[in-house]
């Protein structure tokens, strides 16, 4: 068997210089913001246990976290529903594009809570009672998790309002199965705020390792997640974390993580680290190019898959 690296000492510029040489993918133009994306922002950050937090170059630019919110969307949910969203969503991958327009057959509820449907419905569940109330539960949330607090980009919040029109037939489908108690239109603004949410690389590896840890913030220290529910939460990123591309996930690299239209990724390696890597070009599943090849070596080279 090889000997892996140390996860405190591993090179990750040297990582980085190596997945900048790759080539490939398209950035999202969904929203004009995104857009007009830097192409070759690329940055890689490691959470460990013990509260270090080592980031490459550009481990401090910041970018909107879009769907690498939805594992702490759906732990906000299951804090604030005392693990009733469990039985409001469903668990399963549904094998399609995250903003499939498709509710399980039979229950109407959302497949799992990393697609599209099942994020709208875990930020409506989150306690806030209207609209800003839980914008600010979620803010408080997203802080506690990233261990300081984190801004929001409004010119993203608002295109993805505007412009969202598969998330808001989403939310209206939800509607009219009864899935969704609040109104279309709110559900949509709340969910897009949470997605306008801005990290760097560093801040979404502490998020990683505070799930990788049990639901504690390992750099303050904070509980901001019963263990349970954080199992619960990992062990839906590693079935549908990277959407239709989660099997293929899961043998390469083989660790959770959600995949996000912004090119971040953020993996949580149960009880080892958490980690977040940056790079905008997407593959046709949605997955940045150079994230998941920077994945797949770290999960190599650190000895991170967790089949391995
Ligand atoms: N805000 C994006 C949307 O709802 C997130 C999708 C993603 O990152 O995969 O379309």
């Amino acid at each position: 068997m090889s000997r892996s690296a140390d996860p405190a000492r591993y090179d990750l510029e040297g990582l980085r210089d190596r997945v900048l040489a790759e080539e490939g993918g398209t950035v999202d133009d969904s929203i004009p913001e995104l857009a007009g994306a830097d192409a070759d922002l690329c940055a890689i950050a490691l959470a460990l246990p013990d509260g270090t937090v080592r980031g490459s170059t550009q481990a401090d630019v910041p970018f909107s976290i879009q769907s690498a919110v939805k594992p702490f969307l759906f732990a906000l949910a299951l804090v604030d529903t005392g693990g009733e969203a469990l039985h409001r969503i469903g668990i399963e991958p549904t094998g399609e594009a995250f903003d499939a327009i498709k509710l399980e057959s039979g229950t109407g509820r959302p497949p799992n809570p990393m697609v599209n449907a099942g994020a709208l419905l875990t930020a409506a569940l989150v306690d806030g009672g209207d609209v800003e109330g839980r914008n600010e539960r979620i803010r408080r949330g997203l802080a506690a998790f990233a261990g300081r607090e984190l801004e929001v980009d409004e010119d993203v919040a608002r295109s993805e309002h505007l412009l969202g029109d598969r998330n808001h037939a989403l939310a209206h489908l939800m509607r009219a199965e009864g899935t969704l108690e609040v109104g279309a239109d709110d559900a949509v603004a709340v969910y897009a705020r949470a997605c306008a949410t801005l990290v760097d690389a560093e801040a979404l590896a502490v998020m990683g390792a505070t799930l990788a840890c049990g639901g504690v913030n390992p750099v303050t220290g904070e509980r901001v997640l019963p263990e349970e529910s954080a199992r619960d939460v990992v062990s839906v990123m590693a079935t549908c974390g990277v959407y239709d591309g989660s099997g293929r996930w899961m043998r390469g690299v083989g660790i959770p993580a959600k995949s996000s239209v912004s090119g971040a990724i953020v993996l949580s390696a149960p009880r080892t680290l958490g980690a977040a890597v940056i790079s905008p070009p997407l593959d046709e599943r949605g997955t940045s190019v150079r994230g998941r090849i920077a994945c797949e070596r770290l999960s190599d080279e650190l000895g991170l898959h967790v089949f391995g």
